[in-house]
């Protein structure tokens, strides 16, 4: 024999526990059914084709398919499944009983009936007419087998539109078969869909050829699927189905036809009809499972009592199973906890926070918008914050329809189910509210009309939904459906708790919380945050009862009338504060000072200024002017933040003192309380050292007066280019720096928080930006000044505590940056706060791993 005859064949690698198979080359059912072989499972003959085989296949280059036929049990059926690199790319379907010809038809009859071979038969020319020949499927689909004429018809049917004989040679057959799938996969349109689910440009196909157990003929024969757990909680449980006398994944699709696995009260089941076939593949699944380390769901056959394990995949699992999987197969010892804690994607921790629409309900969309607050809630349309109200007093859902909503509408978002705003993007108003009460939110739905007036929304194929009418916000995808789809309950179950304990014990950054009020602070504390990063205080004047001496001290004409009315806020503010530090039990809490423009809590309609004239004793027209003269062009780059606090500085001084006063309060019956006072919008060190004197004296004075001592630290948030350029100078004064990426993104862009939803999905679809980047830290330039900062902080003040407290410090490819910058914790949504827990975990053990 020469030696070419006998060598192998590059192409076509049998699947042996020694071949050469890689998932990189064969992909990962190649690779796996080679695991399978490596545990001598009763696997069929199977050979790989690795994505360069398969990519020469498509450009016309065929191997020796009459070898590899030959390789195979004479009169064999064989069957080509797809194996990629992820089996969510997608990829052409397995195509079964390859070889099946008159002859093969005639040689089956005796052993299964000349009824059941010639529907065999049959079955093999219609997939092949539509999926190979790609034939009009009207043509082949939706014949009665059990018809003598069937399979005749179906032949002629062929050989006519094809013009040219069904073809009976296996060869010619198995090399149409490969030549089919590999063009299939390299077409545009499936290249462009797989891209879409996170595929390479690049990605390759491989196939494996395997021989057929058929699964058909006498004594106990069919196929099934079985796996160990519930794909939907993740519980141990038998589940699967098998029908007998069928093929691949036939008892799926023929429900009640097919029998359970094990014994079941709804029906007859596997384990009854042929008990020592269950038990073996019970006892594959559990080694598959072990030495796989991973939940596998098997598709077998059974051929007369006999088992064959035909494929191995990854059970598909929602992220409810998904975790608790990670978590029992570590308890069992099966994988380590670090690896649990990888396994599981920090995004599908933020599912499992919310209620979801269920993942196979149907969705009626009727428009979009940015993805702001996860979870999903229906309920009916309302446009005011006190239609809202009204709704929840009479316990009906409702969803909050506005053009953006305002701090006045708080009180609105606490009744709704959940917010949608035709303004806003990442970062305005409702975004943040939303994810602080952990509300299901979508902004910035421009395609969707508003029509306020009208109180209707219309979308793009002109359906109107009035107030009233029920629909549900997605705030997971950004989708709003019509109507209330089927949904899926939070799942914060004893496994939640267990990854997130595993995920703690390696992360190496801390995780605070963005909070401003109690409930706030108590999710916080329900999720384990250390600490509160930014409690923003102006949310704090938005109720009834203390907007009206916030809008008198905002009127006042003299410093005694201003004190007089913040003597009134005062208390209000103590108590507060005291709440927050009780709640949080001696773990910091970061206060920052008042931020927004003053106008934003006078009103703008005429009623609203009638009732202020009323209640200031004062004209409309008066009132009027004066809140006319207050308004700004700009107000975000106007008089707010820092610069209230210098001009207007007996704001700050009463909430420096409730602070201390509330420490004193707090420290004297639980935890010592070390506040941080933060200062908003700062660009300049002097604005520092002027505040800081004043907030000193507070605090000297309330030593004084009670007679005892505290301590308190103070910090600048950094959230203007110039805070970050000169942080060095900013540092000195300070005890903290922490980035406040909202302002600095908006700033560093020119592009407004408030108005980038408008056009930020059509810039992020045109490839101008790559991410939204008030949801993603824009690396290169927002990230570039604050390293700057960061680096000139550390330098002039080495030791100094860093951080970040805008949105992105709940994103996890942002808190990667952080962590690199050498940031000590991040601040973000109390829902968020899980998913920052695990990203941040996960980046540990990555580090260590690699190391
Ligand atoms: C910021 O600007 O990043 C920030 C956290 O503050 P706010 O969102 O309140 O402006
Ligand atoms: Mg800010």
């Amino acid at each position: 024999m020469d030696d070419a005859a006998t060598a192998p064949d590059p192409h076509v690698t049998p699947i042996t526990p020694t071949a050469p198979v890689a998932a990189v080359t064969h992909g990962g059912r190649a690779k796996c059914l080679q695991r399978l072989v490596r545990l001598e499972m009763p696997l069929p003959r199977t050979v790989a084709l690795s994505f360069d085989t398969v990519h020469g296949i498509a450009a016309g280059r065929m191997p020796d398919i009459a070898a590899l036929v030959a390789g195979f049990h004479a009169g064999a059926l064989l069957c080509v499944r797809p194996s990629s690199g992820d089996p969510d790319w997608g990829g052409p379907g397995a195509i079964l009983n390859i070889g099946m010809n008159e002859a093969r038809c005639r040689a089956l009859a005796p052993r299964l009936g000349e009824a059941a071979a010639r529907a065999l038969y049959l079955r093999f020319v219609e997939s092949y007419a539509v999926h190979v020949a790609r034939l009009d499927p009207d043509s082949f689909e939706g014949r009665d087998a059990t018809h003598p004429d069937a399979l005749a018809a179906a032949l002629a049917a062929y050989e006519d539109e094809a013009e040219e004989p069904f073809p009976q040679d296996p060869v010619v057959q198995l090399s149409e078969v490969l030549r089919s799938m590999a063009r299939a996969w390299e077409g545009t349109t499936a290249r462009l869909l797989r891209q879409a689910r996170g595929a390479p440009a690049d990605a390759g196909l491989g196939l494996v050829v395997q021989e057929m157990a058929l699964g058909l003929g006498p004594g106990e024969c069919g196929s099934g699927v079985l796996q160990l757990v519930d794909p939907e909680t993740g519980l141990p449980q038998i589940t699967g189905r098998y029908l007998s006398q069928s093929q691949g994944r036939e008892a799926l699709e023929h429900g009640l036809a097919s029998l359970y696995l094990g014994r079941d009260p709804r029906g007859p089941s596997l384990e009854e009809l042929a008990p020592q076939a269950f038990e073996d593949l019970k006892r594959h699944a559990a080694r598959m499972r072990e030495r796989l380390r991973e939940e596998m769901q098997i598709e077998f056959t059974i051929e007369d009592g006999g088992v064959h394990i035909l494929d191995g995949i990854r059970v598909p699992r929602s992220a409810r199973a998904g975790l608790r999987i990670a978590v029992r197969l570590a308890e069992d010892g099966v994988i380590s906890r670090a690896e649990a804690v990888m396994r599981i994607e920090p995004r599908a921790v933020s599912e499992l926070l919310h209620r979801q629409v269920a993942p196979g309900a149907p969705r009626a969309v009727i428009g979009r918008g940015v993805a702001a607050s996860p979870g999903a809630a229906s309920g009916r349309i309302v446009f005011t914050a006190a239609d809202a109200q009204a709704s929840a007093a009479r316990d009906e859902p409702c969803i909050l329809v506005r053009r953006e909503t305002t701090p006045e509408d708080i009180r609105g978002m606490h009744a709704a189910a959940a917010v949608l705003t035709e303004r806003g993007g990442m970062t305005s108003h409702a975004a943040v509210i939303g994810r602080g009460l952990g509300l299901p939110c979508v902004v910035g739905a421009s395609r969707i009309r508003f029509h306020f007036k009208r109180r209707q929304i219309v979308d793009t194929e002109g359906r109107v939904f009035r107030e009233g009418d029920v629909i549900t916000v997605d705030g997971t995808t950004g989708e709003i459906l019509a109507g209330s789809p089927a949904m899926v309950e939070a799942a914060l179950d004893d496994a939640f708790t267990t990854l997130m304990d595993w995920a703690d014990a390696a992360r190496d950054i801390d995780i605070r919380a963005n909070a401003d009020t109690p409930a706030d602070a108590q999710t916080a504390r329900n999720f384990a945050a250390q600490g509160i990063g930014l409690c923003r205080t102006e949310h704090m004047f938005f109720e009834a009862d203390r907007l009206t001496p916030m809008r008198e001290m905002i009127f006042a004409d003299s410093p005694a009338d201003r004190q007089e009315a913040l003597a009134l806020l005062l208390p209000m503010q103590r108590g507060d504060f005291v709440e927050l530090f009780r709640i949080m039990e001696g773990m910091p809490v970061c206060i920052r000072l008042f931020d927004p423009p003053l106008h934003e809590f006078l009103p703008s309609d005429r009623a609203g200024l009638r009732d202020l004239a009323e209640a200031l004793d004062m004209a409309v027209s008066d009132v009027t002017r004066r809140v006319e003269a207050m308004g700004e062009y700009n107000p975000m780059l106007g008089l707010r933040g820092v610069r209230l606090g210098i001009t207007v500085p007996e704001i700050y001084d009463m909430q420096a003192r409730a602070i201390f006063e509330a420490t004193l309060e707090a420290s004297r019956d639980g935890a010592p309380v070390v506040p941080e006072i933060m200062l908003p919008l700062v660009s300049a060190r002097r604005e520092v050292e002027l505040v800081r004197a004043r907030i000193d004296a507070v605090a000297a004075a309330v030593r004084t007066e009670r007679g005892r001592d505290f301590t308190y630290r103070l910090g600048v948030m950094v959230e203007t280019p110039r805070a970050c350029l000169r942080a060095g100078d900013i540092a000195q004064h300070v005890h903290f720096l922490s980035f406040g990426t909202n302002d600095l993104t908006q700033m560093t862009y020119g592009l407004s928080r408030d108005d980038a939803g408008r056009f930020m999905q059509a810039y992020v679809a045109e490839g101008v930006f790559s991410e939204d980047p008030f949801h993603v830290l824009d690396h290169e330039g927002v990230g570039e000044l604050v390293s700057i900062g960061a680096e000139r902080a550390r330098r002039a003040k080495p030791g100094i505590t860093l951080s970040i407290c805008g949105e992105h410090g709940g994103n996890p490819e942002s808190i990667a940056f952080c962590r690199a910058a050498g940031m000590d914790y991040v601040s973000c949504s109390p829902f968020r706060v899980p998913v920052a827990r695990l990203a941040a975990a996960q980046l540990a053990i990555r580090d260590a791993w690699q190391n």
